[in-house]
């Protein structure tokens, strides 16, 4: 197995989230890629540091509308060049069911249409940061096409919630997504599982009228945790995607005995569909305890889920998403890969 990692994914520029209508520390902390970093060393993989603009990657311009990405490029210091702001680029108005489209031309209009929540403020490193991890989920893409069989995406943020042209949950670019398209270039089918504890609303968006990409989530009830208006079972996508996209909610405090029937059920939808590809968006916030999540998942439980993984035996992608006990990740990362690469 090979890694690709972004030379950016432990630089401290996140910003605050509001949480509970408090403003705090931005969860996606300095730190949390390091722990994963460590991990993946304690396996001897091959580490590769992506050069920032390295990779050409026709698929951002595919996956994300122009207007976004230039808004992504430029809204800090367009922001920043106002009087009496934040550091922070932060909305105070979104679009609602009355204002479906946001027409101003401030940056706060623009940081409510493009901004969906109070998890994703931009700073002056965010694009730089999204960029570099976008890079590595393709570069890591592309090496499963020139013939690896298991590939880990080190990126932060993550990408599981960005949508076409919106940031949600402190997700910018769509790794998993873009994975994804570089993937279809060679491969009919592709599957994303989304094993964070947090629906992937975005890669769901992103494929969901399209039955080439079927997308699974497993995650813990929206009734309950983030992102709440998204992320039931009744979303089954429209059109050619119908019946293309399986998220499946799991009851607050599952622990591995509760969890793993859901899991072998996701399993089991992959083999029906007869994928070529496999990309696996590796969030660990389903572990116990996880101050974001609401599942109880065990360190050694990731090793069954990754030689469940194997199993299956596809070219495997692992893109990094969320997982914010810190003093968890280095364990749970290995735990997951051990598991995967024990089994084959
Ligand atoms: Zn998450």
């Amino acid at each position: 197995m090979k890694a690709f990692i972004s030379p950016f994914h432990d630089h401290h520029w996140t910003g605050n989230a509001l949480v509970r209508g408090r403003l705090q520390l931005h969860h996606d902390a300095q730190g949390r890629g390091a722990q994963v970093e460590a991990a993946l060393k304690d396996l001897e993989l091959q580490c590769h540091y992506v050069e920032p603009g390295s990779v050409d990657m026709p698929e951002l311009n595919r996956v994300h509308a122009e207007d976004y990405l230039h808004y992504l490029r430029t809204a800090s210091e367009e922001w920043l060049q106002r009087p009496d702001v934040s550091f922070e680029v932060r909305p105070n108005i979104w679009p609602n069911r009355y204002f479906p489209v946001m027409k101003g031309s401030l940056p706060v209009a623009k940081a409510g249409r493009y901004l969906g929540d109070g998890a994703s403020p931009i700073v002056a490193d965010t694009w730089k940061n999204a960029h570099s991890g976008a890079e590595t989920a393709v570069m890591g893409a592309q090496a499963l096409l020139d013939g690896e069989r298991s590939v880990y995406v080190l990126s932060r943020p993550s990408g599981h919630h960005a949508m076409t042209d919106m940031a949600m949950g402190g997700s910018f670019i769509a790794n998993a997504a873009l994975a994804a398209e570089r993937l279809r270039s060679t491969f009919k089918r592709v599957v994303v599982l989304d094993i964070d504890v947090h629906h992937g609303n975005g890669t769901q968006q992103l494929f969901y009228s399209r039955d080439d990409v079927l997308t699974i989530s497993i995650h813990g009830d929206p009734d309950v945790i983030f992102p709440f208006i998204c992320g039931y079972d009744d979303e089954v996508g429209v059109d050619a995607g119908e019946g293309y996209n399986l998220n499946i909610p799991i009851i607050a405090g599952s622990e591995m005995a509760q969890y793993r029937p859901h899991f072998e059920r996701a399993l089991q939808r992959i083999s029906d569909f007869q994928p070529e590809a496999l990309i696996i968006a590796a969030g660990y916030d389903t572990f116990r305890g996880d101050p974001f999540g609401n599942l109880c998942l065990d360190t050694p439980d990731y090793s069954i889920l990754g030689a469940r993984l194997a199993a299956l035996k596809l070219p495997t992608l692992f893109v990094q998403e969320g997982g914010y006990v810190i003093s968890a990740l280095r364990a749970n990362t290995r735990s997951l890969l051990e598991g995967y690469l024990g089994e084959r």
